[in-house]
């Protein structure tokens, strides 16, 4: 049905002529966002005991991509260019991540990805882990930036004390450390607490009844939505309820996975029988790479180098599935793409405005619809903590990536590989380290640059790339160096005493 005040026609409907025929119908979409998980993590990415079937569906039914990356190696930063289409130096989410005290978030002022689609009728909700800011009075929730609904732990789930981080089955110790002197990790309904602390042992239930609910009240209502999912799993601490705790071959990690893997089956199941699954484009991928000091239960980079905090592939190369059924053909894409290019190729699919900034995302339709090229020839690679006197560590300019500083991160530690650990310290290259990532995906093998003409034009273009780039860049007013405030931290009783510890209900 046409919906008062919405246009399907135009360019956007020519381009893109599976919809001519159903203009009416703008598709719905729902973006799966895992967190630490490694492009090595999946059944269908080549793990051997992990255990993933309807993301393997997904896959083997869909398109896998090979060569996705985040913008970040850490969490904050990716998520605000995944809703944004730009990088996070743009939009100042950095350096490092928000926390529940935290005075700045998201600006306001950028449009997210649910802010595109608000004007075309879309309903929009989000459910999981937030990390892009609360503020004073919530100022900057999911609800403050274009979502409809918001359920979920608008930061990381070990951002409490030890007591609020739940391990299941009960006798299995949590593992490592948490957060001491904040209040406990609570979950938000909209802007208001609903349980503090979180039963997280239940709160995977409760995420794929909030999906139900939207999907059907969606649907019922002749509504195109978008369901934004960004997971806790597989993040430390990893935790399971009692559908999947026990039940994978991986531990742990493998439980927590498994329980991500779950509820995706739930959606998918919500979508077939609400008769929408051939409208429905559902993109899963991750925020950043695997948190390898957490050892066996930190996740897994697979055949790349180092993992979360670093600008090493294992850092920012994400597994990443695109499914629409009928639509998208099944196979693997080794086309370059990105987080940042989802916004772009939403808005293309829905027929809906692009915000008036400085996007760094390409439309993907043409790879997603038609198993075509890419528009992006670039990829840009900052570190946790970017600055405008360091500029980008490193670039990637189709199959080549070259790094002009190199550093390894305490988030990577524990690998056997000496350039991933902390005490790799920061170090320039000129000239830069430059790998073929086809012929070398682990990035092991610089090229020699001596009697290599060919790879010599290939550094000049890509020193070309990255001055133009950065000629372009605008900083952001940096949102985490504004500090926290602990008045700032959720707090289900406000006026209660002594703080953090009363903050329970
Ligand atoms: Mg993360």
């Amino acid at each position: 049905m046409r919906r008062q005040g919405m246009d399907y026609t135009g360019p956007t409907c020519l381009i893109i002529s599976l919809f001519c025929t159903c203009c009416a119908s703008p598709p719905n979409f729902v973006l799966l966002f895992a967190d630490d998980l490694g492009f090595g993590d999946l059944g269908c990415y080549g793990h051997p005991s992990s255990l993933t079937p309807n993301l393997d569906r997904l896959a083997a039914r869909g398109l896998r991509f090979t060569d996705f990356y985040s913008t970040s190696p850490v969490c904050s930063p990716s998520r605000a260019s995944l809703l944004t289409g730009r990088y996070q130096t743009r939009s100042g989410v950095y350096p490092g991540v928000l926390y529940p005290g935290s005075i700045g978030g998201l600006p306001l002022n950028e449009t997210t990805i649910a802010e595109v689609l608000k004007p075309l009728g879309y309903a929009t909700a989000a459910m999981g882990k937030w990390h892009l800011g609360l503020g004073a009075n919530g100022t900057f929730l999911p609800t403050k930036q274009g979502f409809d609904k918001y359920l979920g732990i608008p930061y990381s789930h070990d951002m409490g004390p030890c007591h609020n981080l739940t391990c299941f089955p009960p006798d299995v110790k949590c593992f490592g450390f948490c957060d001491v002197g904040t209040v406990t990790v609570p979950l938000m309904y909209n802007e208001d607490i609903k349980q503090q602390p979180v039963h997280f042992l239940d709160l995977e239930k409760s995420y794929s009844d909030f999906a139900t609910n939207f999907i059907m009240t969606s649907v019922k209502e002749n509504q195109p939505f978008f369901l934004y999912y960004p997971s806790h799993h597989t993040h430390y601490p990893q935790y399971a309820g009692t559908r999947t705790a026990g039940r994978s071959l991986r531990g742990p990690f493998g439980d927590a996975l498994l329980e991500l893997d779950n509820t995706i089956g739930d959606l998918m199941a919500t979508l077939e029988q609400t008769g929408v699954i051939n409208n429905t484009l559902i993109f899963f991928t991750s925020d950043n790479g695997p948190e390898l000091m957490r050892m066996s239960r930190g996740g897994n980079a697979g055949s790349l180098k180092c993992g979360k905090g670093t600008t090493y592939e294992g850092g920012m190369r994400e597994p990443a599935i695109a499914y629409w059924k009928g639509t998208i053909k099944p196979g693997v894409t080794h086309e370059l793409a990105s987080t940042l290019d989802i916004l772009p190729t939403i808005a293309s699919l829905a027929g809906a405005k692009l915000p008036p900034v400085m996007l760094d995302g390409f439309d993907m339709t043409n790879i997603l619809v038609h198993q075509g090229k890419s528009k992006r020839e670039t990829m840009m690679f900052y570190p946790t903590d970017p600055n405008e006197i360091y500029g980008l560590f490193a670039l990637r300019l189709g199959k080549y990536k070259a790094h002009f500083y190199t550093r390894g991160c305490a988030l990577s530690g524990t690998t056997p590989d000496p350039d991933c650990p902390a005490f790799a310290v920061l170090k320039a290259h000129d000239p830069p380290l430059i790998f073929d990532l086809e012929a070398d995906p682990s990035e092991h093998y610089p090229l020699p640059l001596a009697d290599r003409p060919d790879i010599q034009a290939v550094l000049e273009q890509i020193k070309k790339a990255k001055t133009e780039f950065e000629a372009s860049m605008v900083f952001g007013e940096s949102q985490v160096s504004k500090g926290t405030d602990p008045k700032l931290e959720p707090c289900c009783n406000p006026q209660c005493s002594p703080k953090p510890s009363c903050c329970y209900c």
